[in-house]
């Protein structure tokens, strides 16, 4: 019962754990980690860092200054031409240079390009699957070209380091800007991404971006051309050259759920790689192993504590799997928030309803044996005190009056029977014990068990013919058994007593046998008053007895068949009931059958 109920627990915590973890793949739960993540970012303030790049920005008034769309070209090779003498480390060009423009602006732009180190133009994939790249006049001039999209979600929290449409690849426009200004190629393995010694843990091709919590420094077009001396600031810093325009609707939303231009998230995308920044995701068996810990650690707590103690525990585990995301994001470890707290919360709550109804179940039990028992000890004392009042009686005449022979023959046959009856009485409650509690050793013997059923027959006739109730003996096939004799006898007997007991008088009671492949069946058949379904649950209950039998007038303690059940367990067996309230009743013992050859050996 106990190993029953410790695996129903084990397998209800599992449950939980299985839940939480299918519950925090759906796209509610991941929604709820993305938003988390969000949280984490703005509760957490990592070091500032040094930028290492710089926007050169087209703002509403650069616009203004270089004559709109049309002086676009003119105004960014101009803003290069002052840049380049400073020598930036890069610069990517975050705008695409598809299209042919004014031929004089375009040669101009090229030329700028080609005097500029390192520059990185954009190159966007069509939403047909064709690059869109910029024209040949710019990529001849240019170091590279890169992707510089940031797919948002709606907020921008990862990039993909490269996208191919058919044979064509990019990287992204930052991690492409990134190795031009370091000069060494991409290298890539299964597992990361390589540029010269900064190597970007990424199994997916995808890079969770940090932002510069002050922003990335940024210098307006507009105020270059007006003030060539900003040009310093370009000095080794790697460049990004884009639109920040409100007006150019190029803005996404970052985790610290601002509005960000697209050129300053590839800054700041740039930014997390040349100062590894890196936030890595942990591997999914690590947080299966904790969320498994915090399911161990709940279960435990609530098997071994009660009440507050209990509870407590599980307070601190949803505590501990609320915080731990955001412990391991501290750590650069971004771990899911659903799945270890979902797994708290469903297993503190599985643990503690379980604990509950567990408590409550043996609570109902201890009151229901206390009250069979009290009722059992009710009876027993009524029970005794017949046979002892009689004892008592008889002794105390003996002993104070001169009586015949034949009286005092008379009364000592009394005592003795009803003595005996006592001592039964006895024996039977406490080989109830003794069996229960594994005490009773049982015999080796080998026996016929119709021989035993015959025997227990005939000491049950006169009880029977009081009733006019017949015994039948169907001939049947041998029934070889083995083990302890006088228990087996007990337990037929007590089947038949009951047969006789509970039916009605002019009836018949049938005995049979047969041979179930290696096992014996043994059955006692009735035409009484039977039972329901319910009933015949509870019969091997101690001092259970249904109403109709206490009803029926006939003495009994209900504890019968509750050593015949342990006896016949006891021998390896099993005992089948099936009943009909008013119809009958058969009690089959399933025995194991002893083999012939070892019988007519051992005899
Ligand atoms: P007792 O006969 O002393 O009450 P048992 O343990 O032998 O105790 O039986 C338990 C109960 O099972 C009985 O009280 C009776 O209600 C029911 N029972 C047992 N045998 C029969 C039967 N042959 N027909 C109907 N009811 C039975």
């Amino acid at each position: 019962m106990r190993r029953r109920q410790t695996l129903e627990y084990l397998a209800l915590l599992m449950g939980s754990l299985a839940l939480a973890l299918v519950a925090s793949w759906t796209p509610l739960g991941s929604q709820i980690d993305k938003d988390t993540y969000d949280w984490h970012f703005r509760l957490y303030r990592p070091p500032e860092w040094e930028p290492q790049s710089i926007l050169l920005a087209v703002d509403e008034e650069s616009y203004r200054v270089i004559g709109g769309i049309r002086g676009y070209r003119a105004g960014i090779a101009e803003g290069l031409e002052l840049i380049a003498p400073s020598k930036p480390k890069a610069v990517a060009l975050d705008i695409v240079l598809a299209e042919k423009g004014d031929p004089g602006d375009d040669r101009r732009l090229s030329e700028a390009i080609r005097r500029t180190p390192n520059v990185v133009l954009a190159s966007t994939l069509l939403p047909n699957g064709v690059w869109e790249d910029p024209l040949p006049i710019f990529r001849e001039a240019a170091a590279g070209v890169g992707e510089p999209y940031a797919e948002p979600d709606p907020v921008s929290r990862e990039v993909l380091l490269h996208k191919a449409a058919g044979r064509e690849r990019r990287w992204a426009l930052a991690l492409e800007t990134f190795r031009a200004g370091v000069g060494k190629p991409i290298l890539e393995t299964q597992n990361d991404v390589q540029v010269g010694d900064i190597v970007i843990p990424s199994r997916d091709r995808v890079l969770r971006i940090r932002y510069l919590r002050a922003g990335v420094p940024q210098v307006s077009l507009a105020r270059l051309l007006a003030d060539h001396a900003l040009a310093r600031r370009f000095a080794g810093k790697t460049v990004f050259i884009g639109v920040t325009a409100q007006t150019a609707g190029d803005r996404l939303q970052t985790p610290y759920y601002e509005m960000m231009p697209g050129v300053e998230i590839n800054a700041n995308v740039f930014e997390t790689i040349a100062n590894r920044l890196f936030l890595t995701t942990a591997p999914a068996w690590g947080a299966i192993v904790f969320c498994l810990a915090l399911v161990a650690i709940t279960g435990a707590a609530f098997s071994f504590r009660s009440g507050w103690q209990a509870y407590s525990i599980g307070a601190a585990v949803v505590a501990l799997a609320s915080v731990a995301p955001y412990y391991c994001f501290t750590r650069s470890i971004v771990l899911s928030f659903t799945a270890p707290v979902f797994s708290a919360w469903l297993s503190v709550a599985a643990a503690a309803s379980y604990q509950h109804f567990i408590v409550r179940r043996r609570m109902l039990s201890a009151e229901g044996d206390k009250t069979r028992y009290q009722q059992a000890m009710h009876f027993v004392t009524h029970e005794m005190r017949t046979p002892l009042t009689a004892i008592q009686g008889s002794s105390e005449l003996i002993g104070r009056y001169a009586m015949t022979e034949e009286k005092r023959k008379q009364m000592a046959e009394l005592i003795n029977s009803e003595s005996k009856r006592l001592g039964k009485m006895i024996e039977i409650f406490l080989s109830v014990e003794r069996l229960s509690a594994g005490q009773l050793e049982l015999k080796k013997e080998l026996f016929q068990g119709m021989d035993l059923m015959s025997g227990c027959v005939n000491r049950v006739r006169p009880l029977a013919d009081r009733k006019q109730i017949r015994i039948r003996i169907e001939p049947g096939p041998d029934a070889p058994l083995s083990g302890d004799r006088e228990l087996m006898e007990y337990a037929f007997y007590n089947l038949l007593t009951n047969a006789v007991k509970y039916s009605p008088q002019d009836t018949e009671v049938v005995v049979f046998t047969c041979r179930d492949g290696d096992r014996v069946r043994i059955a006692v058949k009735d035409q009484g008053i039977g039972m329901d379904q319910k009933e015949v649950r509870k019969i091997f209950q101690k001092f259970y007895r249904t109403k109709k039998a206490e009803e029926s007038g006939e003495a009994g303690t209900g504890i019968g068949l509750s050593i015949v059940e342990q006896i016949v367990a006891q021998h390896g067996g099993s005992i089948e009931v099936t009943s009909s309230p008013g119809r009958g009743s058969c009690f089959t013992l399933v025995l194991p059958a002893q083999k012939i050859s070892s019988m007519v050996e051992s005899q």
